[in-house]
């Protein structure tokens, strides 16, 4: 059976003792109580030790929004998958629109991070999502199905199968404008039909695909609703700790 996640990209906001303030008011507002989905909090790079160890012993689980695509050596201001295990951290964003489009991330260099991720026993959130003109143009579904094929397709169906996808419309993500739940639907049911045809119908039917791009208290229940959306990658409304548990609760 896939999961359901909700989980809290906080891209670059929050300084030290800030991030630690937000994650433990997550915590104490979650108080322990048994969860319809699984939750994960994914800070910038300093803040994943002590937020492992904050985090220790609740329901929340940490991750990194990105790594290196090399394992190590001279790369300076690079952090490898392996430094990212060695927090304590579980999950790694790859391939977040942003990353792509600011730092020139390809298909390529997203593949290497991926294989990095697993052989490092962490599980990837893997991005992906069409821009606005590739939408008006009609070729989110082409556009979208390429940036699987490219990065995920030559994985094993032992490794894809550790996968979590995370569908992130550009034109959705921090602008407000959210996808209809339709448009979500629509297009994590092309995936996933995608993943039953080149895997089979066990591993698309057990992969977790997030909803990502503007989500909040007021849409993710429509959104969670849709049956291929088993989740949310959310980052504007989990800088704030109510609306972050509220988007959590729209599975209840
Ligand atoms: C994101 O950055 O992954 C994201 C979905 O951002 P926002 O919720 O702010 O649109």
């Amino acid at each position: 059976m896939r999961k359901n996640i909700v989980a809290g990209n906080w891209k670059m906001n929050k300084l030290f003792d800030e991030g630690l303030e937000l994650a433990t008011q997550i915590k104490e507002l979650l108080n322990n109580e048994p969860l319809p989905c699984e939750v994960i909090i994914l800070p910038s790079f300093i803040h994943l030790p002590c937020m492992v160890d904050a985090m220790e012993g609740s329901v929340i689980k940490i991750g990194a929004q990105n790594c290196s695509d090399k394992a190590a050596g001279a790369y300076t201001g690079e952090v490898s998958a392996a430094m990212i295990k060695s927090t304590g951290a579980s999950y790694v964003i790859v391939g977040h629109s942003e990353r792509r489009q600011y730092y020139g991330e390809t298909s390529a260099m997203l593949k290497n991070k991926v294989e990095m991720v697993l052989a490092n026993n962490l599980t990837p959130i893997f991005c992906f999502g069409e821009m606005l003109r590739e939408r008006e143009e009609n070729r989110h579904f082409s556009v979208v199905k390429a940036q699987i094929e490219e990065s995920l397709f030559s994985l094993p169906a032992e490794d894809f199968a550790r996968l979590v996808l995370a569908y992130e419309p550009v034109w959705a993500i921090g602008t407000g404008k959210t996808a209809t739940a339709g448009q979500a639907q629509e297009m994590h049911a092309f995936v996933r039909a995608a993943i039953a045809a080149k895997y089979n119908a066990t591993i698309a039917d057990n992969t977790s695909i997030l909803y990502g791009g503007s989500c909040n208290p007021s849409n993710a229940r429509e959104l969670f609703l849709q049956p291929d959306v088993d989740g949310g990658l959310i980052g504007g409304s989990a800088l704030v700790a109510n609306d972050f548990v509220s988007i959590i609760k729209a599975f209840l």
